[in-house]
């Protein structure tokens, strides 16, 4: 599998910020690494014509009905997009999602055709009392379907203590984690868990994306705030 970029935009992104992906197209045409932008709903197809890789944020497990507000994978995959986010922690806070209800999106973006982005991540409390780990695979067991290949879906390792908030655990942490994740991909899906890329996401930026894109087992990264602006993002880009 080829390296990851993705830029998460969050609840950010209205006409007047489409230039910023135009940019990034062009600057990143033949980039040896796959760039995605997973934007708001009401963007995906304008996105999609700027010729960039684009995907949603969240999908509804299934494909359509009485959901008023909700936005089935199906309809994703009907603007272009090719990718879609689950699991993210601001879903799993502000919507109560829990792991089976992610489980059933993801296998919902897989069957719309679309290839998964899955996110984990423990709590500032779960890190300071050493629970990382064991959190970290619970999430996995409970919310990554038992069909993931290393094709469909990519691991998005995001502390909740560093969205946002300018804070990262230290290179050795990041390696460490990563390194229990791809052990545990690996036993439970064989050649498909090693294949399966790992992104590190939380407070990424240009300043810290080279030593952090060093690390074993670490494929790329799921950028939120430095996604936003291509002179932000770009660097990001080159230094994976
Ligand atoms: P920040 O890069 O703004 O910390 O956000 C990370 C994130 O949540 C990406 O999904």
């Amino acid at each position: 599998m080829r390296k990851l970029i993705a830029g998460n935009w969050k609840m950010n992104g209205v006409q007047a910020n489409l230039p910023q992906l135009d940019t990034l197209a062009k600057a990143h045409d033949n980039a040896s690494v796959d760039v995605v932008i997973c934007g708001p709903a009401t963007l995906l197809g304008r996105m999609v014509a700027t010729g960039l890789t684009i995907g949603g944020q969240d999908c509804h497990p299934i494909t359509s009905g009485a959901h008023t507000g909700d936005i089935s994978a199906p309809m994703i995959a009907d603007t272009g997009a090719t990718y879609v986010i689950t699991g993210h922690y601001e879903r799993r806070t502000d919507h109560s999602e829990n792991d089976a209800l992610i489980a059933a999106k993801t296998a919902a973006g897989w069957d719309a055709g679309l290839h998964v982005i899955l996110c984990i991540g423990e709590t500032e409390a779960q890190y300071r009392n050493g629970e990382t780990l064991d959190v970290l695979r619970r999430q996995m067991d409970h919310s990554i379907p038992d069909a993931a290949t290393a094709e469909t879906t990519t691991i998005a390792y995001e502390p909740i203590w560093a969205i946002g908030t300018g804070l990262t655990p230290t290179p050795d942490e990041i390696a460490t984690v990563h390194a229990a994740l791809r052990a545990h991909l690996t036993a439970r899906f064989g050649a498909s868990g090693t294949a399966m890329r790992l992104l590190y996401g939380g407070s990424v930026k240009a300043s810290n994306a080279d030593d952090i894109f060093a690390l074993p087992n670490v494929d790329g990264a799921l950028v939120g705030g430095a996604s936003l602006k291509a002179a932000d993002f770009s660097p990001i880009i080159t230094a994976l």
